[in-house]
Formats: structure tokens, sequence, C-alpha cells
């Protein structure tokens, strides 16, 4: 008999060779029915393999992440075999799952594939997951796997198979096909119902390009047909509100090859934009006590060997710039903190004077390999909205909350109502991992968990997931189609204070070491852009959006009347532009509505004589005819709805 440990403690005893799949059973049918994928002891098995020994099983249904990997990767192989039969002659190489799919890279020495094929490689391996076949993992020798792979001359696998070492290679087999494969399949093909070749592309063997170039066959699949539509669904919403179509359509950013790949160039649209956000953001940081900085956008390389940035960051990153005479070093500043250390530095506190709390729009410059790079979320210069707070240990939960504050302040009132919380702390197993003293750890540790049941917060803590200099919080935010960001993080540093040997007197009168809270609400000026685009589709809320209002005269009679009309807008700090070209006003509300004005206020004959504007909403509602002062109001009532005070 062997014990079985479940994911809810409970022990469970077995006899030896039971399979996940019969666990599942003996826990219920409906639970059997649903398991795709499993792990025992932290490695991924087969459903059916047997289990010999005690350990610890995890079982894995369509909604776990893991059970889709387990579902992808089984797809690829189906995928593959149905490239098999349709490109004889095809060599295959690998094909896994990746966060949305998977994908086969095939060498296709006869043939290419385009669109125009993807259905029916999509109906042949439909076909062939109807047919229910139970995917079945065997152990072959090193000598049997070359051969076989040698006889269909595939020189690919032959490749990987010589790196593996003789006794730990696995063939995976379902109706007439073979692959080389590790294993982790869901029981049979029958489960997928709907798959959908999604693109091809250009790959090199290995990512190396110097080797073959292999075709890259990009799908997805799914247990129900009714999911791949609305995934579909999903794709084309999510292409519609691509950052980068919307960013140039709204004419906010733009690149240039000229200056560089990575280093977005802001239009005046989108530097508005950004100058509101910014705005916004040092307003309720005033209020909550924080002092505007500025420092240089470089620093001598022998700053960052102090911070520790020059460990990390240093040799795969931009290099340092030399002065012609000198012959000093400098360094494009990768980060804002040690230049704050320095501003701490620059005279003596004491504890009374803390916290210390410094802002800057930081702008920093890293390094990112340029096919990595994409629109405004992976570049190579970006502003953070970056502040360090300098406290004392007993500070440290106050000061974490106040954070935590300005943070749902700035989410609330940019429309995000989705997100949660991941705390991430120490591994208490790896104690030695971590600098500082346990004493503080376990204080700020508490701070964070206190802060965010105390405000309310969604949160999960992460064992392990912390730096190694200090705990951290960072939001998540999910966007209007469910998408998962990243955002801003608030992160507790024992570190730099000692490196940079920063110090306060204490009530004991000697000198004590303060704590560094780093936190940027909006993460990044260009990461958060990117995200509310994404997010509202372009539909700014009505006090960030660049232009409020644009007046559309019926007639070239109506100018004189809608510049008054934009004068008392501006008067009431109305954001408004007047479109008097000579177009008609139907093509003039197409224009506004693609352009996501929010208010189109069309000024004719009636309106001048009765003195007001015809108003129609961005989305087509009619409000009619109305006064300016009603407008204003009007205006004035729904930026007040959604920016919250703070
Ligand atoms: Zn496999
Ligand atoms: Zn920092």
């Amino acid at each position: 008999m062997i014990n079985i440990t479940l994911p809810d403690g409970s022990i469970k005893e077995f006899e030896s060779g039971i399979t996940p799949m019969e666990v599942a059973k003996s826990i219920s049918e409906g639970l059997a029915r649903n398991v795709i994928s499993a792990n025992f002891n932290g490695a991924v098995i087969e459903t059916v393999t047997p289990l010999q020994e005690d350990g610890s099983l995890v079982l894995y249904t369509w909604r776990d992440k893991e059970g889709k990997t387990a579902f992808w990767h089984s797809t690829s192989h189906i995928v593959a075999q149905a490239l098999e039969e349709l490109y004889p002659g095809v060599k295959l190489t690998i094909g896994p799952a990746i966060d949305n799919g998977f994908y086969y890279d095939v060498d296709l020495p006869n043939d290419t594939i385009s669109e125009k094929d993807f259905p029916k490689i999509e109906q042949k391996a439909l076909e062939i997951a109807r047919g229910k076949h139970n995917y079945k993992m065997r152990s072959v020798s090193k000598s049997e796997a070359l051969n076989f792979y040698k006889e269909q001359g595939n020189e690919y696998k032959v490749e990987l198979i010589e790196n593996l070492e003789d006794g730990t290679i696995t063939f995976c087999d379902h109706d007439t096909f073979t692959d080389l494969c590790r294993g982790g399949h869901i029981p049979n093909t029958g489960i997928v119902k709907a798959i959908k070749i999604l693109s091809v592309a250009g790959a090199y063997w290995r990512g190396d390009e110097h080797n073959t170039q292999l075709t890259r066959v990009y799908g997805i699949s799914f247990p129900k047909q009714k999911e791949l539509t609305e995934y579909l669904e999903l794709l084309e919403e999510a292409k519609k509100r691509d950052h980068r179509k919307l960013g140039k359509e709204l004419e906010l950013f733009t690149f240039s090859q000229k200056v560089g790949q990575g280093l977005p160039l802001w239009l005046p649209k989108g530097a508005a934009l950004r100058e509101r956000l910014e705005q916004f953001l040092k307003q309720a940081q005033k209020k909550a006590g924080y002092e505007m900085v500025v420092t240089p956008h470089i620093g001598q390389k022998e700053l960052y060997v102090t911070s520790g940035h020059y460990a990390k960051y240093g040799e795969d990153s931009f290099q340092p710039i030399k002065t012609p005479k000198e012959d000093e070093e400098f360094l494009l500043k990768p980060m804002n903190c040690p230049h704050h250390c320095e501003i701490y530095n620059s005279k003596p506190f004491s504890y009374r004077e803390l916290p210390k709390r410094y802002a800057e729009f930081g702008t920093v410059y890293r390094y990112e390999q340029s096919g990595e790079l994409h629109g405004l979320t992976r570049v190579r210069g970006f502003t953070q909205d970056d502040a360090h707070i300098f406290c004392t240990p007993d500070q440290v939960d106050q000061e974490f909350m106040n954070v935590i504050d300005l943070s749902l302040y700035v989410l609330g009132s940019l429309g995000f109502e989705d997100f949660t919380a991941q705390v991430s702390i120490r591994d208490p197993k790896t104690p030695d991992k971590y600098i500082g003293s346990v004493d503080n750890w376990e204080k700020a540790e508490n701070a964070i968990i206190n802060a965010a049941k105390e405000k309310g917060l969604d949160y999960v803590i992460e064992e392990g997931e912390a730096a190694f200099y200090g705990p951290k919080l960072d939001f998540m935010v999910k966007d209007a189609l469910g998408r998962n960001w990243q955002l801003g993080t608030i992160q507790v540093d024992y570190t730099l204070p000692e490196r940079f040997d920063l110090t306060y007197k204490g009530s004991d009168n000697e000198l004590h070491r303060p704590i560094m809270i780093h936190r940027a609400p909006f993460g990044s000026m260009e990461r958060f852009i990117a995200l509310l685009l994404e997010h509202t589709g372009g539909n700014f809320p009505l006090w960030l959006i660049p232009e409020q209002a644009i007046i559309l005269p019926v007639s070239e009679k109506h100018e004189k009347y809608a510049e008054k009309v934009l004068k008392s807008l501006e008067n009431n700090e109305i954001r408004a532009l007047i479109d008097s070209r000579n177009e008609t006003v139907g093509k003039k509300i197409r224009e506004a509505e693609m352009n996501k004005i929010p208010f189109m206020l069309i000024v004719g004959e009636d309106d001048e004589k009765a003195n007001t504007i015809s108003v129609r909403k961005h989305g087509g509602d009619d409000l009619g005819a109305i006064t300016i002062e009603k407008f204003t109001d009007l205006v004035t009532k729904e930026i007040n709805s959604t920016l919250k005070s703070f």
C-alpha cells in the first residue's frame, strides 16, 4: 500500500500501482471526467502513470493552468500528425504549449504553409482527435530512438536525442503517430473538440540564425467549440484595442527608426495626456506628503556598482559612456533609487523628521533586445512615477497603508475595478538568502499583510517570491478583456540604506538605518498608458481624454457662434475644438466618433437663436439642445463621478 497526500492535506491509502485517474475516480466520478493532467511529487505525469510510492498528488482539469498546458501540448501532437499526413516529408522538431495555445516547429523541404491551408490542417487534426486515441508513453533505448529518426531522415530529432541520456528517453504514441516526448498529456485525443491554426512564422532551429529556418505553426484548442468562438471574438476585440494601433489613430505617440528602436516619441496629444496623468498623481502625492526631486539621466558607473545595479544591469545593458579627457565612466540611469539615496544623504536627519518621501517622474534606460521590443510595453527608455520613502522601522506599517491608499485612488480614478494584490514574502526554509535582520523582515512582512487586510484588498501570499532585499506587494489589474497586467509595486528594501550608509539619529541619540520603500502606482507612464488604451479602447475617462468636445457648425454661417461657444467652454476649462472644414455634419460626426471624442456639439440656426448647443454623446446618445451652462455642469458632474477625491 502507498500513502497519497492530496492538495487539501488529506492522506489516502491506495494499493501500489494505482493511477491518478483511478485516484480521481475514488474521489468522485465528476472529478474523474474532468481530470486531464497530474503532478506527482513535483513532476508532471500522465493520468495513467502507475504510482509506486508515497507522495503528493495534484489533479488538474481544464480550469487549471497546468491542465491547459497538457491540453495544448497534447494538441500539438495531433497537429503534428495532421502535418505529416498532409505534407509527406515534413520533419518535426519541437511542439510545446505556450501561454495561449501551442506551436510546432517543422521543416518543410518541399512545401510552404499559408493562411489558406489552415482550414485543411484544422479539419485533418479534428478528424484525428475524434478517433479518441489514447496517449501512451513508452521508454525506448537511445539506439532505438536514434534509429527511428535516422530512418525518417529527421536530423533535428536525432540531434535532440544525442543530447539525452540513455535510459531517460521516452516516446509518446497515439493512433499511428509517434513523437519523442517527455510526457504530460491528456488521457485521449477525443477531449480536444475545437482546434484553430492561428498563424505561421519563421523560426530558426534552436533559435540560432545560423541554423535552418523552420516553419512555426501556432494554434490553440479547446474542449468546447463555444470556448473557441469566444476566444476568437476576444482576439478580434484585442486587435481593435491594440495600443500600438490606437496610439497611432489617436495621434498619441510614434516611433522613428532614425531616433532608435524602443524609444517612444510622444506627440502633442500624447504628451498632454501624460502631463494630465502626472499632474493628477502630483496633486495626490502633494497631499500625501511627498516632495518632488529631479535627478539627471546618467550617473557615474561607481554609483551603480555601490547600489548593486551594475552587477544586475551592467554587462547586459547599455555600455558606459566615457568622457573624452578625464576618462570617467557614466551609465544611462537604469533606476532612480541610487540618486534618491544620495539626496537623502545630503543632510543628516533625526527620527522626528522622518519619513522623507522623495518623488520623481524619472526617465530610465534599459537595454531590451530588438526582438523583444513591443509598442509601449517593452521599450528601452521609459518614465517611472517613482518615489522612495525613507522611514523608521516603526513607520513601515503606516507608510505602506498610505501607499496602498494612493494606489487605490489611482486605480479607481482610472476606472480599474478588478484587481488583486500579490504579497511576496521570504521562503522561511532558506533564511540565508535574504539580507536584513529576521526581526525587521518579520515586521515588514506583517506590515504588508496587515495593510492589505486593513485596506480590504483581495490578496494572495507568495512564499519565496520576495526579492533578496525585501518583501513587496504588486498590484495585478484585469483589463476590460480579462487579461492580467502587472502594475505598480510597493517594495520594502533593507539593502540600499546599507549600501549607501544611510542613517538617522534616533531618540536614543544613536545612529540607525532607515528603511526604504520603493513605490510606483503607474509602474511607468509608457506601460500604464498602453494598459489604459487597451482597457478603454481609447475611450479614456473624461477628465483625462485629450479632447472632451468637438464643435460642429452646420455651415460656414455659424462659425462665429461656434467660436463663441468654444471661448465659453475654454473659460470653464473644457478641452474642445471646432471642426470648421467644409464637410457635411454627418461626415464630421463619423470622424469625431472614430477619434473617440466624448461630446459632439452641433451648432446651427436654431441653436444660435436660442443660445444653445445640440449635444450628441460618443456612441450615439442624443441629449438635444441645451445651454452651455447646462453642458458645463454635465461635464463637471461626470468628471467628479470618476475622479474620486483624495
Ligand atoms: Zn508530448
Ligand atoms: Zn527604487
